[in-house]
């Protein structure tokens, strides 16, 4: 099977570490693979990401010598796809029009499926939703580190595909590019676990293959903290010697136990021997205190 790997950046602020790592992981998988890496900026939801920080993010990756393959690929320029999948997922009586309020659910840990049959009010603004009851369930898959994988959706509730101000939700635009992208691998953080019976779900609803899927332990801080732009991770560094640390220190995060003599080595030659040396095997050995 031939490899494509892709890094989906949420353009909503520069990558910091944790960020830069897993492009870095997703970066190593394919190129050790020969395969092909592709770049994604997942810009629906705009009210979240500021102008000008796709740019920086591509900016940022080029600094760190992971060049993409082909051109990058926008979601915000994809809407008649997402409309598509949407509707084919209608057909099948799988998603339906929700105008619940999250404040009128709020005693239930998950949406209780209340407008199923019809909203309940049909003159409010109306989400899309999944529903997690029918289909495949329970949902499995082997994940590359975390081994096998074994979820009921429907425990996880009926997940928004459109939302009420229109935008599309993640789950739904992820998997439709995925899929149009002929997407083999997804690395990515474990942080986005909880979202992947979704996918997988949402894949099997619109009879697009699975990838397999590879979650990198969570990179944490000195603190302990997730490191997030919540969590205000430091800046990356812009400077030829601080770029070329933080690549090996990148490296070390993800346990390839790059060469101490390679720290200040350029950056091609850093990754040239990253990609020849790559093991996801020792992923398993790093010890976050996280999933
Ligand atoms: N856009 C998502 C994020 O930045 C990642 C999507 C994915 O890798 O599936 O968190």
């Amino acid at each position: 099977m031939s490899y494509i790997g892709r890094f989906a950046p949420t353009p909503s602020g520069p990558l910091h570490l944790g960020s830069l790592i897993a492009a870095l992981a997703s970066f190593l998988d394919a190129r050790h693979a020969q395969g092909r890496w592709l770049v994604r900026i997942e810009d629906i939801d705009p009210p979240r990401c500021p102008a000008g920080t796709a740019n920086t993010i591509l900016r940022q990756l080029e600094a760190f010598g992971l060049t993409w393959d082909g051109s990058v690929h926008y979601q915000s320029e994809r809407h008649a796809d997402y409309q598509a999948a949407l509707e084919r997922l209608v057909e099948r009586g799988l998603a339906y029009p929700c105008s619940c309020s999250r404040k009128e659910w709020r005693r239930h840990a998950i949406y209780p499926g209340w407008c199923r049959q019809g909203p309940l009010h049909p003159e409010r603004p109306l989400a899309w939703r999944l529903r997690s009851d029918l289909g495949t369930r329970p949902i499995e898959w082997e994940d590359r580190r975390l081994g096998h994988q074994c979820f009921d959706p429907a425990e996880l509730g009926d997940v928004v595909l459109k939302r009420k101000d229109d935008f599309w939700a993640y789950q739904l635009a992820v998997v439709v590019d995925d899929a149009d992208q002929g997407v083999s691998d997804v690395v990515r953080g474990a942080d986005l676990l909880d979202n992947t019976p979704w996918q997988r779900q949402l894949q099997d609803a619109l009879d697009f293959p699975a990838p397999r899927y590879l979650h990198l332990p969570l990179v944490l801080g000195d603190n302990g903290q997730k490191l997030s732009k919540q969590n205000l991770a430091p800046a990356l560094p812009t400077d030829t010697p601080g770029i070329r640390h933080t690549l090996h220190h990148a490296l070390q995060r993800l346990g390839q136990q790059p060469p101490c003599a390679m720290s200040h080595a350029r950056v091609a030659d850093q990754l040239d021997a990253a990609i020849n040396a790559w093991n996801p095997e020792r992923l398993r050995h790093i010890t976050t205190g996280a999933p």
